[in-house]
C-alpha cells in the first residue's frame, strides 16, 4: 500500500515565501479582513455593520470638536449608534487568532520587518508583535487633538470626561481616528517611512479602499516594491499584485510562518536576522508616555468602552 503523500504547499504560498525571503525589507499592511477572524465585524460587505444598521454620518470628528464634553457623556452613557455598541462589545471580547500569532512568528523569524495595521483592536500587540504602526489608532489610548500627546489607559476605563490636556489645553479623545479626522501626522510619517523602506509589501485582508492607508500601497508599488495580496476576495489592488493568495489571513499566514520555521525549506537560515534595536522599538515614532490621571478612571472590569 502506498503511503499517502504529504499535502503539497499551495504554489501561491510558496511563491510568496520565496518573494518574502528574497526581499531586503518586508512590510505587511493588515485590514478589516484580519480582525474579522477574531469576531470583529467589518463596516462594509454582506454582514458589515453599515449594511445592517445603515451608514452613520461621516462627521464624527467635527461633532467631537464642537462639544467634547457632550461627546464623552454620550460615550460614558452608551448613548451611541447601535453599530458602535455592537463594535465595542466585539472589541472587548476579541482575542488574537492564529493569523496574528503567525505574523508574530514571521517577525521573530526575521521574515517581516514591520506591520502597518488599519485595525484598532490592539490584537497584534496582544499576540506579541513588536514593530507595529496602528494607522487608525488604538482604543486603549487617549490622545490630545492639540499636541498629539498619547496616554495609555492600560487596565483602566474612562468614567468621567477627561480634563483638557495639561500641556496645551486641547480636548482629549480616544486615540482611534474618527470619521472626518486626519490620521495624525506622526503616525502618517512613520507609515510612509516604512513604505519607503519596503521592497516587498504583504497586503492582508484589506479591501485597499480606505484612504490614506490604501494610497500607501500604490505608493509602494510605484516605488518598485513587490506586492503580495492575501484576501479571499478580489480587491482594487489585485491587478497590481505580484502574487495573489485567495485565502483567509489565518490560513495563509499559518502556512507562510510554517515555511519559515521548517528546516526542509531552509528558509529560516537564509532569512535575515532581526535587528535587536528595531525589535525593541514598538511604535518608536509615536510616544505615549504620559502619566495617567487616575481620578477620572476606574479599574478595567468588563466594559472598556
Ligand atoms: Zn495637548
Amino acid at each position: 500500500m502506498l503511503r499517502p503523500e504529504k499535502p503539497a504547499v499551495d504554489p501561491g504560498i510558496l511563491q510568496a515565501a520565496e518573494l518574502i525571503h528574497s526581499s531586503s525589507y518586508v512590510v505587511a499592511m493588515t485590514g478589516a479582513g484580519m480582525s474579522v477572524e477574531s469576531g470583529i465585524p467589518t463596516f462594509r460587505g454582506k454582514d458589515g455593520l453599515w449594511t445592517k444598521y445603515g451608514q452613520p454620518p461621516m462627521d464624527g470628528f467635527s461633532r467631537f470638536r464642537a462639544d467634547p464634553a457632550g461627546w464623552w457623556q454620550k460615550q460614558l452613557n452608551r448613548d451611541m449608534d447601535a453599530h458602535m455598541i455592537e463594535l465595542r462589545d466585539a472589541l472587548v471580547a476579541a482575542e488574537p487568532h492564529t493569523g496574528h500569532h503567525a505574523l508574530t512568528a514571521l517577525e521573530r523569524a526575521g521574515a517581516l520587518n514591520h506591520v502597518i495595521t488599519q485595525n484598532i483592536d490592539g490584537l497584534d500587540l496582544k499576540a506579541g508583535l513588536k514593530n507595529l504602526i496602528e494607522i487608525h489608532g488604538n482604543r486603549s489610548r487617549l490622545r490630545c487633538i492639540g499636541c498629539g500627546e498619547r496616554t495609555a489607559l492600560n487596565d483602566f476605563v474612562q468614567v468621567e470626561p477627561p480634563e483638557p490636556c495639561v500641556h496645551c489645553g486641547g480636548a482629549i479623545k480616544f486615540d482611534t481616528v474618527m470619521f472626518g479626522e486626519p490620521v495624525p501626522t506622526d503616525t502618517m510619517e512613520a507609515a510612509r517611512e516604512q513604505i519607503d523602506l519596503a521592497s516587498c509589501i504583504v497586503a492582508i485582508g484589506t479591501s485597499a479602499s480606505v484612504r490614506p492607508a490604501s494610497g500607501l500601497l500604490w505608493i509602494a508599488k510605484s516605488q518598485g516594491s513587490t506586492v503580495i495580496e492575501i484576501n479571499p476576495f478580489e480587491t482594487k489592488l489585485s491587478s497590481i499584485c505580484d502574487v495573489v493568495i485567495r485565502s483567509t489571513a489565518g490560513d495563509a499566514l499559518n502556512q507562510l510562518a510554517k515555511l519559515f520555521e521548517s528546516p526542509e525549506h531552509n528558509l529560516r537560515d537564509r532569512a535575515r536576522s532581526v535587528d535587536p534595536e528595531t525589535d525593541l522599538n514598538t511604535d518608536s515614532k509615536i510616544g505615549y508616555g504620559a502619566t495617567l490621571n487616575h481620578s477620572n478612571l476606574r479599574e478595567y472590569e468588563h466594559d472598556r468602552f
